[in-house]
């Protein structure tokens, strides 16, 4: 069978690869086709694009966008997005300063409760990404020793409902489906495994995603059979992928490649998205 990992991040965002490193390791672990999908940026892509043509692998040009639902866990996967659109770029731009004013608020907070990091350290663990994060927060709390994890960051004080959390920018589903569907995407739900309630996967239903995240690195088979079951029932497309940052796990390997969908899967997602940038096409009078 030929796979497909749909679901990778690069450096451009919180993962520890380049773009091109994430596209040189699939090639190595035969992989027919990944999708970068990047939290709230495409800057990785036309890297990714130039590298998927050099190991002869197919890269699908993906967005993973971040909403404020079910305290911020509610993903929204874009597939084929067209990630030289203006609008779509610009409304990313103003994600990114959301972004910024979030992380800064976090590092105040950290700040009067006595751990002493600075936004330039941050910065400077951030390096080249282009969305920066709170797992950028965790490595530098990590490097600074006052926790021994990236997890232990997070369930002290970065996590949801802990002493340093901040809310997350008010994009709902709703607005992140109209912003991938602006560009001609194909609006996917990520990992349904981690919503704190299915009720969410109804209300992105009827909010317009076209296809649902069945395989993921976060669930068990029987999840993903029922996440199948669902997706099938409503006429959705399946996808799946490892959500692999570069870093290691399972002993000492890589995510990459573990949780992977067949390649029709991305057949599919481009004949879909090509439908929908036809449908957005202005109709022509004569
Ligand atoms: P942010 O986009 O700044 O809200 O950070 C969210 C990202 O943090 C997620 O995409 C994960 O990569 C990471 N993350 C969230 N929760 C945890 C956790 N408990 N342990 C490690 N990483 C986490
Ligand atoms: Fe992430
Ligand atoms: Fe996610
Ligand atoms: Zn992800």
């Amino acid at each position: 069978m030929s796979k497909a990992d749909l679901h990778l991040h690069t450096s451009r965002s919180d993962g520890v690869l380049s773009p091109y490193q994430v596209v040189n390791l699939a090639s190595k672990r035969k992989l027919a086709a990944i999708a970068l999908t990047d939290h709230d940026t495409v800057e990785g892509i036309p890297e990714a694009l130039r590298a998927g043509e050099e190991f002869g692998i197919r890269v699908v040009p993906g967005i993973e966008i971040n909403t404020s639902a079910d305290n911020g866990e509610l993903h929204i996967l874009g597939y084929y997005i067209d990630h030289t659109n203006a609008v779509f770029t610009s409304s990313l731009k103003e994600l990114k300063r959301a972004r910024m004013r979030r992380i800064l608020n976090i590092i105040e907070k950290l700040n009067r409760l006595g751990l002493d990091i600075t936004r330039e350290q941050v910065l400077s663990r951030a390096g080249k990404a282009d969305t920066i994060g709170r797992p950028h927060i965790a490595r530098v709390l990590l490097d600074r020793g006052f926790v021994s994890s990236v997890k232990e960051a997070f369930e002290r004080y970065i996590g949801h409902g802990r002493p340093a959390y901040v809310e997350r920018y008010k994009l709902m589903p709703r607005e992140a489906i109209a912003l991938i569907e602006s560009s001609g995407g194909v609006p996917v739900l990520a990992h349904p495994g981690v919503l704190s309630s299915v009720s969410y996967i109804d209300l992105c239903i009827e909010e317009g995603i076209q296809g649902i995240e069945a395989f993921h690195s976060k669930h068990d088979p029987g999840q993903a059979d029922a996440f199948v079951e669902i997706a099938r029932r409503n006429n959705l497309i399946v996808t799946g992928g490892s959500d692999c940052h570069g870093e290691l796990k399972f002993d000492g390997d890589l995510l990459m490649g573990r949780f992977t969908v067949d390649i029709k899967a991305v057949d599919s997602l481009k004949e879909i998205a090509d439908n929908n940038k036809e449908a957005l096409k202005p109709v022509k009078v004569r």
